[in-house]
Formats: structure tokens, sequence, C-alpha cells
């Protein structure tokens, strides 16, 4: 296999892979910051990407921030963008859910084991939702009641046809139970079980699957790990995951962007979310920083996820391309 090539300090080799793409989609962090440290040149970087006419694209699996939320960041920070400009999980999920499966009455609305953006983004989809950030869902422990009420169905929502998971801080028994009631179809009446598409049992979605999450030079649980894999385990079924590497975000993304994909890059710094996604998606290029979770021996090894095509130390060793 072709060793990623090295641009960092190359200017020829630099000036090479700028001219082959027209668009780059950026993951944000590892790539623009860590949490909430920018790292040093990025925004100059991205600047300059702009003001050679390329496209920039800020794809995120962070489902707990909306685009709007997004936006208010990248803009605080020095990094130009419009809110259309910005594509996340929890975007790519409601966009999925409203514009692919179409829910029709009576199972429409989504039960959401997760936080505040997947909501804001479903509302933007006009998809009704169930738990997420109510209250009522955060409570501890169960009652002999609430194990009666999932499992007879009496206290879920009929309407329920889709789980979606992503990250979610309040994760709690409570929630999963419901969100495991409804993926088992606990919440259709017998009779509606045997016309009902897969016996009523909600069609379970995952925002993303990374399983970690990196914070302050460490790692702490990522949305596969806190919540997707513990329903996974439940049901012994995968989630269809709509943030990167799913290939159904990327063919969202080139619909929205009307992407030449020879002519578009992507930028990350995790080998099974971001290069994973351009390579899977057949991109022109892929490009990882090395300012994130994954290093130039994790691509070395056998069973590496996928390897780039180009590597840098930081987004801003772009920077060292000849200015035109
Ligand atoms: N999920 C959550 C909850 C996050 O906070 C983050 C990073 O901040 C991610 C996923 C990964 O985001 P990205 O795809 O921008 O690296
Ligand atoms: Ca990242």
């Amino acid at each position: 296999m072709a060793q990623p090539k090295y641009l960092t300090g190359d200017t020829a080799a630099l000036n090479e892979f700028l001219d082959k793409f027209d668009t780059f989609l950026l993951d944000c962090d590892g790539v623009l910051w860590s949490g909430d440290h920018v790292f040093e040149g990025v925004p100059e970087t991205i600047k300059l990407l702009q003001s050679k006419g390329k496209r920039t694209v800020f794809v995120t699996n962070n489902s707990t921030k909306s685009r709007a939320e997004y936006h208010a960041k990248l803009t605080s920070k020095g990094i130009p963008c419009q809110v259309e400009d910005i594509f996340g999980s929890s975007y790519s999920a409601a966009i999925y859910i409203a514009r692919i499966l179409k829910l029709e009455p009576p199972r429409n609305k989504v039960f959401v084991l997760g936080e505040a953006g997947i909501e804001i983004e479903l509302k933007s989809e006009g998809i009704e939702y169930v738990g997420g950030t109510d209250p009522a869902y955060r409570k501890l422990g169960m009652a002999p009641e609430d194990f009666e009420g999932i499992a007879s169905g009496a206290t879920l929502d009929p309407n329920v046809g889709v789980v979606l998971a992503g990250l979610d801080f309040h994760v709690n028994y409570y929630k999963l139970a419901h969100a495991h009631g409804y993926l088992r179809g606990n919440h259709v009446s017998a009779e509606d079980k045997a016309t009902a598409k897969d016996g009523g049992k909600a069609l379970f979605l995952a925002t993303n699957i990374d399983s970690t999450l990196p914070m302050y030079h460490n790692f702490f649980p990522g949305a596969g790990s806190a919540s997707v894999v513990a329903l996974s385990n439940m049901i012994g079924e995968q989630p269809l995951a709509l943030g990167k590497p799913s290939q159904a975000m990327l063919d969202a993304v080139e619909g929205k962007f009307q992407l030449d994909r020879a002519r578009t890059c992507m930028i990350g710094d995790r080998l099974n979310t971001d290069i994973q996604f351009g390579v899977q998606g057949n991109l022109g290029g892929t490009l990882a920083v090395l300012t994130g979770v994954n290093k130039k021996e994790d691509w070395e090894k056998p069973d590496a996820p996928a390897v780039p095509a180009y590597y840098v130390d930081g987004l801003s060793d772009l920077r060292g391309a000849a200015s035109s």
C-alpha cells in the first residue's frame, strides 16, 4: 500500500496538494481545536484556504451541539464560516430521518438518548421526539411500576418509530430501559405487531459511534461506548450510525454541497471515522493531522482501519504553501 505523503515544510508538495482540491471537509475536534483550545495558526489557515477560493465545510461527529452552536464557536474562535457550512452528526441523523425514512404516523416519533444538539436538529426538520433532555427521564433507579409500565408498554409512547442514540451525559438505567423497550416493540399492541413493519420494533439509529471523547489531554467515554454499545448489546444488533464514517452522511454532504468527490479532500485526526469516511467515499484525498487522536504508528499497523493519502503535523502547516 502506498505510504502517506508527508507535507509539512515541503512547499512544492503543499502547492501540488492544494491545487488538487476545490473543497476541504474539515473535522473539528483534534484538527481545529482540542476542546476549547484552538491550535495556533488555525484561523489564518482557514482564511488562507478560503482566499484561494477553496470551499471549507466543517464536518463533526459531536452530536451534543447543533449547527448554530458550532457556528457560534467557530466564529468566536476567529474562523469565518456560515451555518450552512457546518454538518454535524445530529443534523445528519435528522435529515436521514426526515428525508430518507420519512416516518409516517402512527410511528413517526423519535426516542432520543442524547443531548440538546439532537433535539434542536430534529426540530429543525419538523420531527417530533420524546426522551432527550426531558427531566422526567433523569430519574435514578427503577420502581416496580417502572418495570411493569415498560414491559407492558403502558408507559411508553405508541408513536415511537426510531430510537436515536448519541452521547448522553445523563445516561441512566431508566432511560436505557425505555430505549430498549422501544427497540423491542413493547409499545406496539399485539394486534398491530402482526401488521407493523419489523413487528413494531423501533429502528435503531446512532448519531456516531466514537468510542472515546478526547478532553483535557485525556480520554472520556464517547457516544459509542456510553450509550450505543449498551443498546446494541441488549438487542444483539448494530445501529445505523449517521456520523463519520457513515456513507449516508457523505451522500448527504455531497447532495447539499454538490461535491465533486474527485476534487474533495477530507481532513481529520481519527482513522476509523474521518480517514475511513474519505477513503470509503472515494474522495480525491484524505489528509491526517497529528494534533488529535491518531499518530503515524496507527496507520502503520496491519489492522489500521484506513490509511490517509497525506499527513501534516498540524493544520497550520498548510500555510507553508506558496501564496498565489
Ligand atoms: N462527540 C462529542 C460529544 C464531542 O464532544 C466530540 C468532540 O468535541 C466528538 C464527538 C468528536 O468530534 P469531531 O468529529 O469534531 O472530532
Ligand atoms: Ca476529530
